[in-house]
């Protein structure tokens, strides 16, 4: 009696992958800081631009900020 012939999957190459140009941290690290302090200045109109310690007179920036001011937990109201 014959056997069947059992079918063997084909074996395919991989396909080339694409690899990540890598990024020396010299030319992130500018940015990075820039961003940080960026950050910092937003962080400081959302929690105390308000008050003693606000730069920009009347209530306009505080009205703008008011609901990132409640969403992170800063003393409004
Ligand atoms: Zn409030």
């Amino acid at each position: 009696m014959a056997q069947p012939a059992v079918a063997h999957p084909t074996v395919t190459p991989a396909a080339p992958t694409a690899v990540p140009a890598k990024l020396p941290i010299s030319a992130v690290a500018p940015w990075a800081v820039f961003v940080g302090i960026l950050m910092l200045v937003l962080l400081y109109f959302v929690g105390a631009e308000q008050g003693a310690t606000s730069l920009v007179s009347g209530e306009g920036v505080h009205e703008w900020v008011h609901d990132a001011r409640h969403l992170l937990g800063f003393p409004c109201h």
